[in-house]
């Protein structure tokens, strides 16, 4: 059943098409705001307001926009997964190059191919712990708020929310110093899965901040024994930069 994206309470319905191309927004019968504003808006006002944190945006799309399903990932949030994952491969690797290049240490001598294997290894099990962290987090936080926790959504909601990792690809192509502001956008990745998880588990930021800082503390670990495990200085490299 969809939701008022601004107060929460379910709606039978998000508008009433009069015929084609003409349709009547719903009133919410709690709040008495449009049930739905965004179903009239493009995907550019949606994204605007995803930077801009706004919870409405988030329930649209987490609750209205997205086809209802028990299990399993929507195919075009997890196309959005493995391109994300593959952004934070690109990433790695143009650090690890102007490393290379600024210190002036020859690269490491490997095929090519086995970098981008051992790299790529690194994200996909950055991404399967921090989404196994989260969930745990919320296991234990909130198992008693809930009788069912739909953590397909959970996933969903951190996929979309990371959305600001894209443009991180714009500063690769304008070339600024070294990605110094980054560390920027991750914050607003992070302040958007932060955002998106209070809404989705209706909680306050303070809890959503805990279950996320879980999430990382878990990555940061799988990190290290797999730099441990792998012993590769490809990767101890990669961590120390
Ligand atoms: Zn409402």
């Amino acid at each position: 059943m969809p939701i008022c994206v601004e107060c929460g309470v379910p709606v039978a319905n998000l508008y009433t098409e009069y015929s084609k191309g003409i349709i009547k927004l719903t009133h919410c019968e709690k709040c008495n705001k449009f049930a739905d504003k965004y179903v009239e808006h493009d995907f550019v006002i949606i994204f605007i307001d995803m930077l801009l944190h706004k919870p409405q945006v988030y329930r649209h799309l987490l609750f209205n926009r997205l086809e209802y399903r028990d299990h399993g990932i929507d195919p075009n949030v997890l196309k959005l997964g493995i391109l994300l994952i593959l952004f934070d491969v690109y990433i790695k690797w143009f650090r690890l190059e102007k490393y290379y290049t600024v210190s002036n240490i020859p690269f490491i001598e490997q095929p090519l191919f086995l970098q981008y294997l051992y790299i790529l290894f690194l994200c996909v099990i950055e991404f399967i712990v921090f989404q196994f962290g989260v969930r745990l987090a919320v296991f234990f936080y909130i198992s008693d708020k809930y009788a069912i926790v739909k953590y397909n959504y959970i996933t969903m909601a951190l996929i979309i929310s990371s959305f600001g990792k894209i443009l991180i690809i714009s500063m690769v192509i304008w070339d600024y110093d070294q990605l110094e502001f980054s560390w920027l956008i991750n914050v607003v990745v992070l302040t958007s899965n932060i955002e998106a998880l209070a809404v989705f588990l209706d909680m306050d930021y303070y809890k959503s901040f805990g279950i996320m800082v879980v999430g990382l503390g878990l990555k940061i670990l799988a990190q290290m024994v797999f730099i441990e495990v792998t012993n590769s200085p490809l990767l101890m490299t990669l961590l120390s930069i």
